[in-house]
């Protein structure tokens, strides 16, 4: 297996403020004076995107958005395009969330559409999927799991124009964490299925795991074979909280 480097991704949700640039000030003091052994990408909602993106400007660390749109503009009110996340700085969209796939009906194809759009505008999507309680329990996970991340995923020309991240909806927010057995079962599954799909660039791909993941279990989680990195939420509203995982990978 080849060596790749982890990505650290904080999804702010809808939170943060005025106030929140303390925490960016503070991990950005991190990154300053440490050396990470991660990339790191923090996505604030869309209204401080530009200011966090100013923020970072002279740190290592990169900003995302949390949605974009699949179409470059026109009437789609409330939404942004990837030409508006550009312009704000951003360099990554979370696309696919669980809280948009099942808040917003999103479909794979939709999905799909954002990521299509990401890739064209220059910006990393970073791709969601994962099972919901009643598919862990049914023994479906895996299944479920690799044709929504395979339907989600478009073409691609070089592997570090895409990320892929795996978060089990009964862990996310709810101080659960998937095991190590099952992380590494899905994370393993979800590689062979990249593998199969994109050849030799689907061993590049970087797979994030979500779900509670805090500074105590990342150590444990982000040592798992095919675990390049997290999806944090919580956890990432914190700059205490988010530096101890920063520095676990
Ligand atoms: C997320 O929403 O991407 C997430 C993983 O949330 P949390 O870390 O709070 O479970």
């Amino acid at each position: 297996t080849q060596k790749i480097t982890p990505l650290i991704a904080g999804n702010w949700k809808m939170n943060g403020d005025a106030g929140s640039f303390l925490e960016v000030e503070v991990i950005k003091d991190h990154l300053a004076a440490n050396e990470v052994n991660a990339e790191v990408v923090i996505c604030p909602p869309a209204t401080l995107l530009h200011r966090v993106s100013v923020a970072l400007s002279e740190s290592v660390a990169k900003t995302g958005a949390q949605n974009c749109h699949s179409a470059a503009s026109g009437a789609y009110t409330g939404d942004i395009s990837v030409a508006m996340v550009t312009e704000a700085g951003g360099e990554f969209v979370i696309v696919g969330h669980s809280e948009r796939r099942d808040g917003y009906n999103e479909s794979n194809e939709d999905v799909r559409a954002k990521a299509i759009a990401a890739l064209e505008g220059g910006v990393v999507p970073i791709v969601c999927c994962g099972e919901s309680l009643e598919v862990r329990e049914s023994g479906k996970a895996i299944d479920v799991v690799v044709e929504q991340i395979i339907a989600s995923c478009p073409d691609f020309t070089n592997e570090q124009e895409l990320v892929v991240a795996y978060e089990p909806i009964w862990a996310i927010g709810t101080g659960k964490t998937a095991s190590s057995a099952d992380v590494d079962e899905m994370h393993n599954a979800i590689r062979a299925a990249l593998v199969k799909r994109f050849g030799e660039q689907g061993a590049a791909i970087k797979i994030l795991y979500g779900g509670s993941v805090k500074p105590a279990n990342a150590k444990e989680l982000l040592g798992v074979e095919n675990v390049n990195g997290a999806l944090v939420g919580g956890a990432s509203l914190k700059a205490d909280d988010f530096w101890g995982i920063i520095s676990a990978a």
